[in-house]
């Protein structure tokens, strides 16, 4: 088993130590990670420059690009061997919701999904790494299990894990996406030399977060687990399209 390992908040960050420390023994592991932290990153690819690999002391490969940037060239031509699968994190902070359109974390699994093993994404939700041992136990016991998995090919699992002891975590649900509330406003700032500019707020509440979602079962004390497709097209709205074509052009 070759496993590519990658994040978004960087190649120096806690969570990708963390997660390489619990798969080290298990299978052939690879990390290429952003230079910097690219949270928020999104499925983005880097076009309009060359990307240079450079490999650090610990044997990480850092890359001047985006998550999507490093699991692109590592399915790509940069390894000697392709991987079975991709995994993603640790990231500090959830990724719930409407949170997955944004997610650095979740678009580097979406990128391996040409892979023959289903991806996954690991969140812990919180900003802090005091429960970082708990997500790097849970990783490795979800990745040891993946292999027991058979889903279509273009999935990903996206897994958020409580902020908890291990001993506190209540188990593992099966979750739906919530959806969240639209953000705050971006809060407005002056440099030092008087030019205006803006702060991206934090994401909204949830709004759409009970029984069921991502949101509920990580609020509960459980691990969520939500299979993610990359097909987006709305099926049900289909009917509602009836004759309307006739007459457009
Ligand atoms: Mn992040």
């Amino acid at each position: 088993m070759r496993i590519l390992i990658s994040n978004d908040d960087g190649v120096t960050a806690p969570g990708l130590a963390a997660l390489h420390a619990a798969l080290a023994d298990y299978a052939q592991c690879t990390v290429i990670a952003p230079d910097q932290d690219k949270s928020g990153a999104g499925s983005s690819l880097t076009l309009d420059r060359p990307l240079h690999p450079q490999t650090l002391a610990n044997g990480f490969i850092s890359l001047n690009g985006t998550p999507t940037d490093c699991v692109h060239l590592g399915l790509n031509g940069l390894l000697a061997h392709t991987p079975d699968m991709v995994v993603s994190g640790i990231n500090l902070g959830a990724n719930l919701g409407d949170d997955v359109l944004y997610s650095g974390t979740v678009a580097a699994a979406l990128e391996g999904r040409f892979l023959g093993g289903t991806s996954l994404a690991f969140s812990l939700v919180s900003r802090q790494p005091d429960n970082l041992p708990t997500a790097a136990h849970i990783a490795r016991r979800l990745v040891q299990a993946q292999a027991r998995l058979e889903l279509p090919p273009r999935t990903v699992l996206n897994i958020n894990i409580p902020n908890l002891p291990l001993e506190h975590i209540r188990g593992i649900q099966l979750t739906r996406l919530g959806h969240r509330a639209r953000a705050a406003a971006p809060t407005k700032v002056v440099n030092p030399r008087g030019k205006e500019g803006y702060w991206i707020a934090v994401a909204g509440d949830a709004e759409d977060g009970g029984p069921g979602t991502d949101f509920h079962a990580v609020m509960q004390g459980y691990v969520s687990i939500t299979p993610l497709q990359l097909d987006r097209t709305f099926n049900d709205a289909f009917e509602r399209f009836e004759g309307w074509l006739e007459g457009v052009l």
